[in-house]
């Protein structure tokens, strides 16, 4: 055995890196990160970087609970972490909006938000719905191809690359132990404790966390445990830098601080390639110029895909090994949005703090299938 630790958390994107972040800082755990390396699948190094709430929780309202307490906590996380780190991750809530191409649409988006409303039982959750005139008003270069929108004032943006390095810097500041390129090939639960075997040795830990985006579910079953996952493609472009030209984030295109605009994104349920296609960029260029007529004429310098990590529901797992409740397993597509949540009270719930929040509705127990009797 190379060393023990308190926690071993395997996978460095940005779920397992928040996460380790927060042992170490937090709870002074002796913390191990483990990661596989550059030619894994990362979904932390390819998405859009929404700090997003509109749209989330569904039918499932402890997720739009824990989706607003993240984005509610991360003014200050992001200051903390800059504090710590000296990276700036690019945080700001300046509101967000998600567009509707058309009356159907918009009558979709603006059901859904007052369904999630319904299922918080009178807890705030402020939203407008926009016509076309209400959205010239914040956007006024906006398309006349687009119907409407929801606008909601808990919606941000962060720059996830940054923010992932951070993290990164964050975590060894607080004296965490970081390995990469070394992927874990199996879980050995023991009495008490686990010892994970690796391509660079094998380490031992009081505690573990698999945090390996899709690559979570094979290492979960070795330990007993049901956390299913799938990818779904998402395809991006981002273009040369503007003039500042849209104040407010939208789901399909938001401008970066540098000026420069992403625009985003299919969901596909494609497997494993990350190859961009002419199909997928063509949709999404398509939907932006309509969005935004002034797209049309500026250059898109790189083109990428990524997949996201999936639930069967979409929402997040963080589920204890059944018989082995040392051994976790966190797993969701919102890793930006989560992230203040994921290195703050997701640590408690991981070390049994007596204030630890109660996460039971996201075990991977509710994809359960009933047996007849
Ligand atoms: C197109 C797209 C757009 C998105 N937009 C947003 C957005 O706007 N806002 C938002 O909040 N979220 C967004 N997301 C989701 C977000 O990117 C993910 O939720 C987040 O990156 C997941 O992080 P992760 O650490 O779980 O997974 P990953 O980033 O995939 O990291 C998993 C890590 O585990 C490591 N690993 C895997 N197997 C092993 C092993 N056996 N041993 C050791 N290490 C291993 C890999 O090396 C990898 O570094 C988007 C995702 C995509 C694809």
């Amino acid at each position: 055995m190379q060393a023990a630790f308190d926690v071993i958390v395997v996978g460095g994107g940005l779920v397992g890196a928040a996460i380790a972040y927060g042992l170490a800082r937090q709870h002074r755990a002796r913390t191990l990160l483990l990661d596989e390396g550059d030619i894994a699948l990362r979904a932390s190094r390819g998405n859009f970087g929404l700090v997003w709430v509109q749209g989330k929780g569904r039918g499932f309202p402890a997720y739009t609970r824990w989706t607003m307490a993240s984005a509610d906590a991360w003014p200050a996380f992001s200051e903390e972490i800059e504090d710590a780190t000296g990276i700036d991750a690019d945080y700001d809530r300046p509101g967000g909006v998600d567009l509707a191409f058309d009356a159907a649409e918009l009558h979709d988006l603006a059901t859904g938000m007052h369904d999630i409303r319904s299922g918080l039982n009178g807890r705030d959750y402020p939203f407008d719905v926009l016509d076309q005139r209400g959205l010239k008003n914040i956007f006024p270069h906006v398309g006349d191809g687009v119907a409407g929108g929801i606008h909601c004032p808990h919606d941000g943006v962060a720059n996830p690359l940054r923010l992932l390095q951070a993290l990164h810097a964050g975590f060894a500041r607080s004296g965490g132990t970081y390995v990469a390129r070394c992927p874990v090939a199996s879980v050995q639960p023991q009495p008490s404790g686990v010892r994970v075997r690796t391509g660079q040795g094998d380490y031992s830990g009081a505690t573990l966390v698999l945090a390996a985006g899709l690559g979570t579910t094979g290492l979960a079953a070795q330990a007993g445990m049901t956390v299913p996952l799938h990818p779904n493609r998402g395809q991006l472009m981002v273009t040369e830098p503007m003039p500042a030209m849209l104040g407010l984030p939208t789901v399909n295109v938001r401008q970066t601080r540098e000026g420069s605009f992403l625009i985003g994104y299919t969901s596909e349920d494609a497997g494993l390639p990350t190859e961009t296609t002419q199909a997928g960029l063509g949709a999404i260029a398509r939907r932006a110029v309509t969005a935004f007529p002034f797209l049309a004429g500026v250059r898109i310098v790189r083109t990428w895909a990524a997949l996201r990590i999936m639930s069967p529901d979409g929402f997040p797992i963080y589920a204890r090994a059944p018989d082995h409740p040392h051994i976790v397993a966190a797993a969701c597509h919102s890793g930006v949005t989560l992230a203040a949540m994921h290195a703050s009270r997701l640590p408690d719930w991981i070390v049994g703090a007596e204030d630890a929040p109660d996460l039971s509705a996201f075990s991977s127990e509710r994809f359960d299938v009933p047996t007849a009797a």
